[in-house]
């Protein structure tokens, strides 16, 4: 896999950047490098085989006074870096959100580096600025959304949230953004509510805000893991007697551990009932509404406030692009917008400027990439990936359930399966349970430490549960049976061991 044969002793110029013919050469060879490392990736092991600060005892503690051979440099990515790379491209990369990124994307991430804009105003950018907002139009027509939705384009999930709660804060016309909120005696205890398995981005988004830990109520959730509807309108009426002013629910729509989606439909009457702000995080499961036939599990969405999605977990989209939907745009542009004289410009009544939608002012070129992958794919061969993902799941699903040996731990209504080993033994329900945590930290462990795939686990219920998530563009079938191979054969190992 090594990059740069030929040699060279070319280093910097004194001034300028790398001489166009070098900046060509070593171009062509690093896409060379990257189309390897797909067709090896296979060879290398997943999860990353160092030890924490190994990599670091290998790098100079300073950097050089002289420039370097771009071979040195290139050399040292192949020596040093990748080995200590946790490989989120291998097809068996299965824990936490599999993701991936995807050629056409890389290529959006390529030209965006080259263009390198800062799409702060229409006029730097305009190209991003309008293609930003017709991709993500395209994005809403494929998914099914209202029309009533704008969307604007965040680094991260955490990020669009955050913006989505100050701007429901806004809305509450309490004069937050002008006077704050400590040292102020007229304000009531601002309430969001969401499940208890939102995700911990909802909890930071609250902390940022300077709204305190103590705003956020979390709603016991059924026994697959959805908020209790009920139990969030009981609790708005609790706090609502107690003074609170009740302002937000976060629903979710893919939860984190178990991918289990929120009541949208109930939880959207009682916000209406409440004049209380929805924010849908569909952060991980969004992306599966382009296929036709899983539009439904938006059912109630298009009557929320705003929507996140990130096409960086299920839409091959390189790191990073989230996406948020809102239907009242003015209100997080009263949040942040903020023009001083010297970002002043003639045509800024007419035109969107992303700088006014949120903390950032330079943004970078995002859209780009989106619209390359839309175009490359097409809504028909995406939603056939995302569908394929699914169908993986299910399909695994089904050996871990026919299996006398394992047990499934949620339902799987997209591509994220929960499961767990549970070899029979005669046991009282305590031993039993701290018997199978372990025995299933270390399947898991074992599984990892073979380099052929990686799993991460979650608690369900106080009982550790497996997850394996299937998201990646190149996942087979194949893939899929290796990982249930090395499962078993690792639940051989320690049973047998224990026996
Ligand atoms: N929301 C959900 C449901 C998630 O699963 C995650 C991450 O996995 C996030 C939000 C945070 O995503 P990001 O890394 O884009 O901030």
């Amino acid at each position: 896999m090594s990059m740069s044969e030929k040699k060279s002793s070319e280093v910097a110029p004194p001034t300028g950047d790398m001489p166009a013919e070098e900046f060509r050469r070593f171009g062509h060879e690093i896409v060379d490098w990257i189309a390897n490392y797909f067709e090896r990736i296979e060879d290398l092991p997943v999860l990353a085989q160092v030890e924490p600060g190994e990599l670091k005892a290998q790098l100079p503690a300073s950097p050089p006074e002289k420039g370097e051979p771009m071979e040195a440099i290139l050399a040292d990515v192949d020596r040093l870096i990748v080995p200590a790379l946790t490989h989120w491209s291998h097809p068996s990369f299965f824990a936490y959100f599999a993701t991936s990124t995807s050629a056409p994307g890389i290529f959006g991430e390529l030209l965006s580096a080259g263009f390198d804009v800062k799409s702060m105003l229409w006029r730097t950018s305009p190209a991003s600025t309008e293609l930003e907002e017709v991709v993500l139009d395209w994005l809403r027509q494929m998914m099914g959304l209202d029309a009533g939705f704008s969307g604007i384009i965040y680094d991260t999930a955490s990020v669009s949230s955050m913006h989505a709660i100050a701007a429901a804060r806004e809305g509450v016309e309490m004069r937050i953004r002008e006077e704050g909120m400590s040292g102020r005696a007229d304000l009531p205890l601002l309430r969001v509510y969401a499940s208890e398995q939102a995700h911990s981005s909802i909890d930071k988004g609250i902390i940022t805000l300077g709204l305190g830990q103590r705003a956020l109520r979390k709603i016991p959730t059924d026994s697959e893991f959805r908020m209790n509807a009920k139990a969030l309108a009981e609790a708005i009426e609790e706090d609502k007697r107690n003074g609170a002013l009740p302002f937000c629910v976060v629903a979710t729509v893919g939860t984190t551990s178990t991918s289990s989606v929120d009541p949208v439909p109930a939880i959207v009457r009682i916000c209406e009932q409440h004049a209380m702000w929805l924010h849908v995080d569909a952060a991980y499961a969004g992306p599966a509404a382009i296929v036709p036939e899983m539009r439904h599990i938006l059912a109630g969405c298009d009557r929320a406030d705003s929507l996140v999605l990130n096409p960086h977990k299920w839409l091959f989209t390189p790191f990073d692009l989230s996406v948020l939907y809102c239907r009242q745009m003015d209100l997080l542009r009263r949040a942040f917008s903020l023009v001083p004289e010297y970002l002043r410009t003639p045509e800024q009544d007419q035109v969107r400027s992303g700088s006014d939608y949120g903390v950032q002012l330079g943004r970078r070129f995002r859209a780009l990439k989106l619209w390359m992958i839309i175009r490359y794919f097409g809504h028909e061969g995406l939603a056939e990936r995302i569908r394929e993902h699914c169908r993986l799941a299910k399909l695994f699903a089904s050996w871990v359930a026919e299996s006398p040996d394992w047990e499934i731990m949620a339902p799987v209504p997209f591509a994220l399966v929960c499961f767990r080993a549970c070899p029979k033994a005669g046991e009282t329900e305590e031993v039993k349970a701290k018997r199978l945590d372990a025995l299933n930290e270390a399947i898991m462990h074992g599984v990892n430490a073979t380099g052929e795939a990686f799993l991460s686990h979650t608690k369900l219920n106080d009982k550790i549960a497996l997850r394996l998530s299937i998201g990646n563009i190149r996942t087979t079938e194949r893939h899929i049976q290796r990982v249930w191979e090395l499962l078993n054969e690792q639940l051989g190992r320690l049973t047998r061991t224990q026996n």
